[in-house]
């Protein structure tokens, strides 16, 4: 019988991103000892996990297409996050990522570079992972906090959690985007989107 899943984005969602305060910039970890864990993401994870969904994880990393950083590095960060939350007792039965993109970057590795069907906001990894574990997409979720995990959820048939903080309306990522389908549930933390997710009546 097909399971429910609970699909999740890594970076602003499972991890937080890193800020450089020198720099002013903003990356995403590619690093082991760069992973920070988002308050709240293991007791969410724990909770939508108790209650029968499987997890996986379905994240676009552009860093070796663009030419930031080596594709091993990135592997190993995802292998390191899995890791940390088995640690904490939360089992991930699958990781997908899309390593390209369109227009990459100097130094990025050309065979990465261009036009995928698995880059979020498409749906590819999403159906791959509904395919392999055996999902009932239409009962299951992306979640993510960017309007391309939202867009990624509706275009796979599945439903839509995004973590906002509704208290920063200048980081909102729906800010000035009007045509973007809005999610099912937003919450600010990955644990009140799980505890909204588990309060819906079961279909
Ligand atoms: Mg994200
Ligand atoms: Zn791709």
């Amino acid at each position: 019988m097909a399971r429910r899943g609970i699909l999740l984005d890594r970076d602003g969602t499972l991890i937080d991103v890193v800020r450089d305060p020198e720099l002013g910039v903003v990356v995403t970890a590619f690093h082991p000892d760069q992973i920070r864990v988002l308050p709240g993401a293991i007791e969410g994870l724990r909770r939508l996990a108790g209650a029968g969904f499987l997890l996986a994880i379905a994240t676009n990393q552009p860093g070796a297409a663009k030419g930031q950083v080596p594709w091993g590095a990135i592997e190993r960060t995802n292998r390191a996050l899995v890791d940390r939350l088995r640690e904490a007792g939360v089992a991930i039965a699958a990781l997908a990522v899309c390593p390209h993109h369109p227009e990459g970057g100097p130094g990025g590795d050309p065979a990465l570079i261009g036009p995928c069907d698995c880059r979020k906001p498409k749906p590819g990894m999403l159906t791959a992972l509904a395919r392999d574990l055996d999902l009932d997409t239409a009962a299951s979720w992306m979640i993510g906090d960017a309007p391309s995990d939202v867009a990624a959820a509706r275009a796979a048939g599945m439903r839509a959690g995004l973590i906002m903080d509704g208290r920063r309306c200048e980081l909102c990522p729906l800010r000035g985007e009007a045509d973007l389908p809005c999610p099912d549930r937003a919450a600010p933390r990955l644990d009140l989107l799980a505890a909204e997710i588990l309060a819906e009546p079961r279909g």
